[in-house]
């Protein structure tokens, strides 16, 4: 899950790193009244892509009618395709210079690694395709944190100013305690100011959890709702389904994630386009099927869909009646291909006997089949 810029701020003000005083807006009214208290202020677009500064969703306004006047122009319009719903009003901040500063995680070192560099900015990206080196990544030992020799090591080798480099020393076992606490994937800050007056403040904060981690962080994960973009996942998370919006046609539902991930992998080899991923877990039963049917229907361009199921802990009878129960009680206009395999895959097929919903004796057949039924 991506935090929004605003809400990832308020997790750094709650464990002490340093970023400008801000306020959220929802209405260019809100903007303006949020100027009138800070002064000199930016409009910041509250999206989750980075590069809103070369995308115009980051407005320098110098008067409360501008930041009125900025807002207006960002509220409720797209920016690189998403809308954008809120802005961060603040202070307006005297750059002398912006550094790069983040903590991810490295699956190769199985540890947290540090990044560091003096070419913070907009073109960061630019900056990791052509002068990698100006990238200074450090893994830490989970058994010790981070030492402060090896932060004073790390600033120096990304050629940090040492007058900042306390407060910035300071702010990257900041990062990576805030890594850790919030069982982040990904912290990262850029541009790291280094304001005129030396101060040092995280202008810009990219924040992503490890969804499976959201139920040990209520706080952030009453965050969620807030931060999702897609109004059909969002639904699908308040109901608990295991449920990612694409932008194909075909809706799939089988149970358990790699076979979830072979069926859109099938389909797509067979020339289709999966809608989304659900998977309705192990041990599945007739209500969470109904749901996850009702789910997949609440995106209007499905035009069929493919149940994939093998029974394990499912039983076929089972996934069965869910499928008949979901046809009953919601109007179904969408074919439906049933390949079914594994316990009970025998009483689960009898059961849609007679039935309109399609059966595949195997799960290429089965992608090939709904593919075929979906274009009629
Ligand atoms: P991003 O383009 O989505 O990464 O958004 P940022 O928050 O990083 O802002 C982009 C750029 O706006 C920064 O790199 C700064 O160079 C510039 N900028 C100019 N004045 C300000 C200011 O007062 N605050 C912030 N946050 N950025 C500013
Ligand atoms: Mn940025």
């Amino acid at each position: 899950m991506k935090l929004y810029e605003f809400q990832a701020k308020q997790v750094f003000a709650s464990k002490g790193i340093p970023v400008p005083r801000g306020e959220v807006a929802a209405t260019a009214q809100e903007a303006r009244a949020a100027a009138e208290r800070l002064g000199r202020c930016v409009v910041k677009a509250q999206v989750h892509i980075g590069g809103r500064g070369k995308a115009g969703g980051i407005k320098v306004a110098n008067t409360p009618t501008e930041a009125r006047d900025y807002a207006q122009a960002m509220l409720g319009k797209p920016l690189r395709g998403l809308t954008v719903k809120q802005v961060l009003v603040e202070e307006a901040l005297d750059i002398d210079r912006e550094y790069y500063l983040a903590a991810t995680i490295d699956r190769t070192s199985k540890r947290v690694v540090l990044m560091a560099s003096a070419m913070g900015g907009m073109d960061v990206e630019e900056v990791a395709a052509n002068h990698p080196d100006a990238i200074i990544k450090h893994p830490i030992d989970p058994a010790y944190g981070p030492m402060d020799f090896e932060i004073r090591a790390v600033m120096t080798r990304a050629g940090f100013d040492a007058k900042a480099s306390r407060a910035i020393g300071t702010i990257a076992k900041q990062v990576y305690h805030v890594m850790l606490d919030s069982d982040a994937s990904l912290v990262e800050i850029n541009p790291l100011v280094v304001t005129g007056a030396g101060t040092v403040v995280a202008a810009d904060a990219k924040f992503e959890v490890d969804d499976n981690a959201l139920f040990r962080q209520q706080a952030l994960a009453a965050f969620r709702e807030d931060s999702e973009e897609d109004p059909i996942e969002a639904e699908a998370h308040r109901r608990g389904a295991t449920y990612v919006h694409l932008d194909g046609d075909i809706g799939i539902i089988g149970n358990g994630a790699g076979l979830v991930m072979t069926t859109l992998d099938l389909v797509t080899r067979a020339g289709g386009r999966p809608a989304n991923f659900l998977d309705i877990g192990g041990g599945a039963q007739a209500d969470s099927v109904r749901e996850a049917i009702e789910i997949v229907l609440m995106d209007p361009n499905v035009k069929g869909i493919l149940f994939n199921i093998f029974g394990g802990i499912t039983r076929g009878d089972e996934v069965a009646k869910g499928i008949l129960a979901g046809t009953e009680s919601i109007k179904i206009k969408v074919p439906i291909v049933v390949r079914m395999a594994g316990t009970n895959a025998e009483e689960g097929r009898e059961l849609l006997e007679g039935t309109n919903l399609v059966p595949a004796a195997g799960p290429i057949e089965a992608a090939e089949k709904i593919i075929e039924l979906a274009k009629r």
